[in-house]
């Protein structure tokens, strides 16, 4: 950006005045006013006394105008330093917390390398909210923008003599200078504590937490901004380990990283070329020994004929927003293979917990059901506790839209989380899957006996079919029986298999082998 150079007119009236002076005494030791006063005697018919006169009016009225534009020139002068210095805060700050942002801290990083400030010791601090997103979308942007204020509030009194940026979005970097040996993680977990305690706005109450990462210089890195890069991976990891976690940097992350940015990039290309297809595991009827229906389990297979399974490749489409075109891939294929079964078996598919908070999930689904031409009696949904607790308003606006289409849902891990009996009572689910844990130890452990008792007992008085997961075991099929569990699941009643490797009734007859 061009800048104005600021023009002193305090010089400009030194150097006219200098040239006054000059004039003044030249005309002094030269005798000028002699020679003019001989020159006015001379020409006494000309009126040159008046036309004198007139010049020194003109003169003086000349000095009162300059003096007057050189006033308005530095107050333009003035307003145009100013509007640039605007511009560059604008610049390198955030509007919204009024903190400095990305680009201040690049200049402050590079500044602190290139000047003698490198010898110091610093610690970034890399922050990153948790449940932000929530906030916004249920409380509105008002109420993200006042809770991103007050984090900003709260850090800068936190950190008072250090420097505390805003990246964007809920971001947030914390550059503090080193001395003696202070406790990082203890720091650490002093943002966590400010940002975890409730916001309060208009009445409603909003509980937020934070991931923080940090990282050491020069211990982690050469400058600042790879120290930078490493406390952002650091908090990455944090992020990724639960809520309101601390975690110093440490090499093995950043193989981790790359890891990662690797596995996504194949997984983008594996989703491009429809290399993750679905296989099928059957659902037993423990009453009938028949199969009513098969659970979809994602597999991808690489080139190099290695398996990658589901629970490391879905968690990475979560987070690199590929879940929507990997599911919507996934169910296409699923439900044109259920169309080559028997009409009365049931197709079973997966959703991410993150896949709730999508407003549009439940139209996509059903449209691709339209599309394909698969009766919605014929599909079931399975959902986890925590896809429902993490945003309960969207979930249940989007599991009514296809309960309503006759869509049925059910409840998959039961017994994993944290909040099972309160999301029974809360949503009308068809079925309850009790989570392979309890049935792989439930015959050794008489409280897991007891439980899977009490949960069949629940499921018979609210009217919901309860699925065991996990079967191993025939002595654990024998008591699932006994208990009077519905549908059975597991390897010893057929593993996961390839369309191709379906046979309909090779589940049943090992049931019926065995009764
Ligand atoms: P899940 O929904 O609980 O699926 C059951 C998992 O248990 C499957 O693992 C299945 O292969 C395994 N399993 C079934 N019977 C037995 C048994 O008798 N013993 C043992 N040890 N394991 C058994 P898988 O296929 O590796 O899938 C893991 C998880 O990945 C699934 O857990 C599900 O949460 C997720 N997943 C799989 N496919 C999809 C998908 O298409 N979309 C989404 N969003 N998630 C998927
Ligand atoms: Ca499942
Ligand atoms: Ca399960």
């Amino acid at each position: 950006m061009p800048r104005v150079q600021p023009t002193r007119p305090q010089l400009e009236i030194a150097v006219w005045f200098a040239v006054f002076l000059l004039l003044f005494c030249l005309s002094w030791s030269f005798h000028w006013h002699e020679g003019l006063d001989a020159f006015i005697e001379k020409h006494h018919d000309y009126p040159l006394d008046h036309a004198l006169l007139a010049l020194n009016i003109s003169g003086f009225l000349g000095l009162i105008y300059s003096a007057l534009r050189i006033r308005d020139l530095s107050r333009e002068i003035h307003r145009r330093l100013q509007a640039e210095k605007n511009v560059d805060w604008i610049a390198c700050h955030d509007t919204l917390t009024e903190l400095p942002n990305r680009r201040f801290l690049e200049s402050i990083c590079a500044q602190a390398m290139a000047d003698q400030r490198a010898q110091e010791s610093y610690a970034v601090f890399s922050i990153d909210l948790d449940g932000f997103k929530k906030v916004n979308d249920l409380l509105g942007h008002d109420h993200g923008d006042a809770v991103l204020k007050t984090v900003a509030q709260r850090l800068s009194s936190l950190f008072p003599r250090e420097h505390v940026f805003r990246l964007g979005g809920d971001e947030f970097v914390v550059l503090a200078r080193r001395t003696g040996n202070p406790d990082l993680v203890a720091l650490g977990n002093r943002i966590v504590s400010a940002i975890g305690k409730p916001f309060t706005f208009n009445g409603v109450a909003v509980d937020l937490g934070a991931s923080v990462g940090f990282a050491l210089y020069p211990e982690n890195g050469d400058d600042l901004s790879q120290v930078m890069r490493h406390s952002d991976c650091a908090m990455y990891v944090a992020k990724k380990q639960g809520r309101n976690l601390v975690k110093p940097f440490v090499p093995s992350m950043q193989d981790e990283m790359t890891k990662r940015i690797r596995v996504e990039a194949d997984l983008r290309s594996a989703i491009k070329k429809a290399e993750i297809v679905p296989y099928y595991q059957p659902l037993v009827d423990l009453k009938t020994n028949k199969i009513i229906g098969f659970e979809a389990l994602a597999r991808w297979k690489t080139a190099s004929g290695e398996f990658i399974p589901p629970n490391e490749f879905i968690p990475v489409a979560e987070e690199a927003g590929l879940i929507v075109d990997l599911t919507d891939q996934l169910l296409r294929r699923a439900c044109t293979d259920a169309l080559s079964w028997p009409n009365e078996l049931v197709l079973s598919f997966n959703l991410s917990p993150i896949q709730l908070s999508d407003r549009l999930l439940g139209l996509r689904i059903l449209k691709i059901l339209g599309d394909v031409g698969l009766p919605t009696h014929r599909v079931e949904l399975e959902v986890t506790e925590s896809a429902i607790i993490q945003d309960a308003v969207t979930a249940r606006i989007v599991l009514d839209d296809l309960v309503n289409a006759g869509v049925r849902i059910a409840l998959d891990d039961f017994g994993t989380g944290y909040s099972s009996l309160s999301q029974l009572s809360n949503y009308r689910f068809d079925k309850i899957k009790i989570d392979r844990s309890f049935v792989s130890s439930f015959e050794t452990n008489d409280k897991q006996d007891k439980v899977i008792k009490a949960i069949i007992a629940l499921g018979a008085g609210l009217g919901v079919t309860i699925t065991a997961e996990g079967i191993e075991e025939e002595s654990q099929l024998q008591r699932l029986q006994d208990l009077g569990c519905h549908i059975g699941q597991g390897y010893l009643l057929g593993r996961p298999a390839p369309l191709e490797e379906l046979t309909a009734d090779k589940a049943g007859a090992k049931v019926s082998q065995r009764r």
